[in-house]
């Protein structure tokens, strides 16, 4: 038998460090510890209700489990293979309890392929990652595929970046492999700044070694041989998770030069960001990296001919890099298989904010909002309404009830005046003040803007003063139409995405949730 024990940084902060040593103390107690494996993994997902406990073989499922329930749960179901009813997951509709993690419903709708080797591996040990076929891809494309035929894979396989854009990554990959340049580098941005996000932590903190290994096959197929990975300070387990792999991989000779005895020489350096949400911009990136401040640069030239210190520069968010592995060990046909016309793959959310089921959350593209907010994140607490849901992150746009059929695609999310954006979904209920919510995102932005250019820096000001206002009693008549212009001002002149995208919010509240500014500039006090 074995026992995984969720230890992402969300049941860290719900206490999966004194359940773990219970776990350690009882198997010991009970004459166990040789012959139970006992392992803390990454993120199960389940953020709602951990500490997650699986017990294996039988894949028995314990939920919100305390350092008091561990002597009753190796008694009982190590021991005697007895389950241990009140730590199960309930059904809310039925109250019947629900023993196998598949089978409860938040993972039963999910397809979860980049995240799935998270609740299964301890992400410090390279044995438990070669264990789940960790670095076969890499070993395929060192010695059976061209650099060039990786970068056709990928194309083929139509991968878009992850990151928001959805920028096709094989065409991105091929930019840089042609850029004229001996020194090329390819880096992982892990700079991820959205309020309410946690995908990209959850995959380095939970499984750095697939990050690692897509970040290698690219850097291989792009010809580059150096990599960065830019992870923000706040990331903490991340960052040990992620140091810890790279100094395993060195220690074995899988980073560094002639790696497996290939030609392919490749180093990784870690660099820790300070957390401005600007610096998850390319171009700031790279200004971040080269050790000045992150402000944005005009493109072209794109980073693929000159990123850092001038040199052609790929970047990928880390949900991208984790794509890579799968690609090349199972083909570009099976990735095709999954998702929509235009957006293939699964896609990773965090469904956070007014729903039941808190987590993060693993779909095929193609499902939709309505499916992912009631079958998998369980409804809206309370039995209160559903009004919108986010997604996108800050810059993103809020979708009503009536687009709730909407699926998860990037174009459709944009059709709907929305946007993938790299996975945040905050869920609203029908307390929530679409005014507010629009006021809240523009502050975050104002506080974020780098300040470079007028039209970013002083539009979201002036948004953010005019909704201020109107949430305080004392909009005016024309508050509307001038917001309304601001916005498309801003949209229109800013050098950036940041500024580019910042007025969604508030364009997105507009347009589907008028009448709640409306009634706030009628009600004035
Ligand atoms: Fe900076 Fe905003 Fe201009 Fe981007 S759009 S460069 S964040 S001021």
């Amino acid at each position: 038998p074995s026992i995984t024990l969720c230890s992402g940084s969300a049941c860290h902060a719900t206490g999966c460090g004194p359940v773990a040593a219970a776990i350690e103390q009882e198997l010991k107690k009970q004459g166990l510890g040789d012959k139970v494996d006992f392992r803390r993994t990454g993120c199960h997902g389940f953020c709602e209700q951990g500490p997650i406990a699986v017990i294996q073989p039988e894949g028995i499922c314990y939920l919100r489990v305390k350092p008091e329930d561990v002597p009753e749960i190796v008694s009982e179901t190590i021991v005697n293979g007895k389950r241990v009813e009140r730590l199960l997951y309930a059904d809310p509709a039925t109250s019947e309890k629900i023993a196998r993690e598949a089978e409860i419903p938040f993972y039963r709708h999910q397809q979860r392929l980049i995240l799935g080797q998270n609740r299964e591996i301890d992400p410090k040990s390279l044995e438990d990652y070669l264990a789940v076929g960790g670095f076969q891809a890499l070993s395929r494309a060192l010695f059976e595929l061209t650099p060039e035929q990786v970068v056709d894979e990928v194309k083929r396989a139509n991968l878009r970046g992850r990151g928001g854009a959805g920028f096709p990554t094989g065409v991105k990959w091929e930019f840089t492999r042609r850029a004229p340049g001996e020194l090329k580098y390819v880096v992982v941005n892990c700079d991820e700044g959205d309020p309410g996000a946690y995908m990209d932590r959850s995959l380095m903190e939970g499984n750095p070694y697939a990050v690692i290994e897509g970040l290698m096959i690219g850097a291989y197929a792009i010809g580059a041989s150096e990599g960065y990975v830019y992870v923000r300070q706040e990331y903490p387990l991340a960052v040990s998770n992620l140091e810890a792999a790279l100094a395993k991989l060195e220690k074995y000779g899988l980073l560094g030069k002639k790696i497996l005895g290939s030609g392919f020489d490749f180093t990784v350096r870690v660099h820790r960001g300070a957390g401005a949400f600007i610096c998850g911009e390319e171009t700031s990136l790279i200004k971040s990296l080269e050790g000045l401040p992150g402000e944005p640069k005009p493109r072209p030239p794109f980073p693929a001919v000159r990123g850092l210190w001038n040199r052609p520069t790929n970047i990928n968010n880390v949900e991208t890099w984790a794509n890579i592995p799968l690609i090349i060990n199972r083909g570009a046909e099976f990735f095709n298989s999954i998702g929509t016309e235009g957006s293939k793959g699964t896609k990773i959310f965090s469904l956070v904010g007014k729903v039941n089921n808190t987590g993060l959350v693993e779909v095929a593209m193609g499902a939709t909002l309505r499916d992912i907010i009631y079958k998998i994140g369980g409804g809206i607490p309370g039995g209160k309404k559903f009004k919108a849901v986010q997604t996108g992150g800050p810059s993103g746009g809020c979708i009503p009830e009536s687009l709730l059929d909407t699926a998860v695609d990037f174009d459709e999310l944009t059709r709907a005046g929305a946007m993938m954006g790299s996975g945040g979904m905050i869920v609203m209920d029908e307390d929530t003040c679409l005014v507010d919510l629009a006021r809240y995102f523009l502050g975050f932005l104002s506080d974020e803007s780098c300040g470079k250019c007028t039209p970013c820096r002083e539009g979201i000001r002036q948004m953010l003063r005019i909704l201020t206002d109107i949430t305080r009693g004392q909009g005016q008549e024309d508050d509307l139409e001038r917001l309304q212009e601001l916005a498309e001002t801003t949209r229109y002149a800013s050098l950036c995405a940041l500024g580019k995208t910042a007025p969604n919010p508030v364009l997105s509240t507009l347009n589907h949730f008028r009448e709640e500014y409306e009634a706030h500039i009628r009600e004035k006090r």
